[in-house]
């Protein structure tokens, strides 16, 4: 039944074509662009225990993780960003210096994956070509992006070493405001205003510079909009938005304007569009209230929080959120790709792509983990995306504005 009834949609939003596409043709079609395009994912996080026995990136588990390289392999994603986060605290000297060492400990966890664990099957990247060196040979590629410019407190020359390190796209700002500028989400634990500094500080704009000079993507992703439009104005390189949906479609504060969105493609950069059900459209009030409530129940007061609870505690938070989107699902692949369509539309093809924030809140109906992410692109093929398009959106793009920086950076090489 439900195979006619798409069929049929499909023939009436093409109803000039001579003969029509049979939903198994079109299926095959899309398995086949899945298959020579190269995907890229923006954002994928890991926990502090990434690559130790707890979490091997080849084995199922720990609960909920959702990018392993067996899941990768089936849902033929080719590459991922995967990333140093460190959430925000405090400012003081012991803070940065904490933070540094969560920033060193994911860092080498991602080395040990590609060097010494799983060097036969994934490899890190450090340009554009590696990524299609690597796809190329059968393996998976391994990116790194820096999610807040916390760790490197108020010294620049850290960003020489996170460099070396790998780093690719450093997003300055998330949740909470820093030294660097004003974020999307204030701190409302702390009772931040809505604005502390009204956009990018100078050591902001000197983060930037020296971004650009290194050759390292700066990311506007969790920054207010004033702090972006600042992160655009003084970029001398293309800029991207490493994990933000559209504003034009839905309102949240992690969303990108019109503004923003425009300002991207003017620097001649990219957003990815990110599977995040709350970003993608309005989370029904009664999901809203379950949730809390649940929360409320085990004490949970942000994601922190569930580091410290037990096996027996996560067991049951497990089950009861289970029943909870048993009874209000997920935003869906149709979803995400409204917001894709939405931002293509806006500024062209050559300025959007597709991230998951898998392991950090992302995951949809349909992409909950990395191994359905062909779905993605059959829907692209659904609503009549070219293969060229496709490819765009799923890594050339990207791979267009890391190869930009790399030549911006050329110059301050010895
Ligand atoms: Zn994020």
């Amino acid at each position: 039944m439900h195979r006619i009834a798409w069929l049929t949609v499909f023939t009436l939003a093409f109803p000039g074509c001579a003969t029509a596409e049979t939903s198994e043709d079109m299926i095959a079609r899309a398995r086949g662009i899945h298959d020579r395009v190269i995907s890229v994912d923006t954002h994928v996080d890991i926990p502090p225990n990434f690559a130790t026995r707890a979490y091997d990136p080849m084995k199922p588990g720990p609960r909920g993780q959702q990018v392993h390289i067996p899941t990768m392999i089936e849902g033929g994603l080719d590459a991922t960003f995967i990333i140093v986060f460190v959430g925000q605290g405090p400012r003081t000297e012991s803070g940065y210096a904490k933070a540094l060492s969560d920033a060193f400990v994911k860092f080498a966890a991602i080395h040990r994956v590609t060097k010494d664990m799983y060097p036969d099957q994934i490899e890190l990247a450090l340009t554009a070509d590696d990524v299609r060196r690597i796809d190329a040979s059968g393996k998976k590629v391994a990116l790194i992006g820096m999610e807040n410019g916390y760790p490197m407190g108020k010294d620049l020359r850290l960003l020489d070493q996170f460099y070396d390190y790998g780093a690719r796209y450093f997003g300055l700002i998330h949740t909470g405001h820093n030294d660097l500028g004003d974020s999307s989400v204030p701190n409302r634990r702390t009772n931040e205003p809505d604005e502390e500094h009204g956009g990018l500080t100078d050591l902001g704009r000197q983060v930037v510079h020296r971004l650009n000079e290194l050759g390292i993507m700066v990311d506007v992703s969790h920054s207010s909009k004033q702090t972006a439009l600042d992160m655009i104005a003084e970029s001398k390189a293309p800029v991207i938005a490493s994990h933000s949906s559209l504003k034009g479609v839905y309102d949240h504060p992690r969303n990108m304007s019109d503004e923003e969105l425009m300002g991207i493609r003017d620097a001649n950069g990219v957003v990815q569009v990110v599977a995040f059900d709350s970003y993608l459209r309005a989370v029904p009030q009664g999901k809203q209230d379950a949730i809390a409530e649940l929360w409320k129940s085990m004490g949970i007061e942000s994601f922190g929080d569930f580091r410290r609870l037990g096996e027996e505690a996560l067991k049951i938070y497990d089950t009861e959120m289970a029943e909870i989107e048993l009874e209000f699902p997920k935003a869906g692949i149709k979803d995400l790709v409204d917001h894709i369509d939405y931002a293509v539309r806006k500024v062209g093809i050559n300025h959007v792509g597709i991230a998951s924030d898998f392991n950090g809140g992302g995951g949809i109906a349909g992409w909950s983990d990395a191994s359905e992410t062909f779905n993605v692109t059959l829907e692209l093929v659904h609503r009549g995306y070219t293969e060229g398009q496709i490819s765009k959106l799923w890594g050339d793009n990207l791979l267009r504005v890391l190869a930009d920086i790399e030549a911006y950076a050329q110059q301050f090489k010895g």
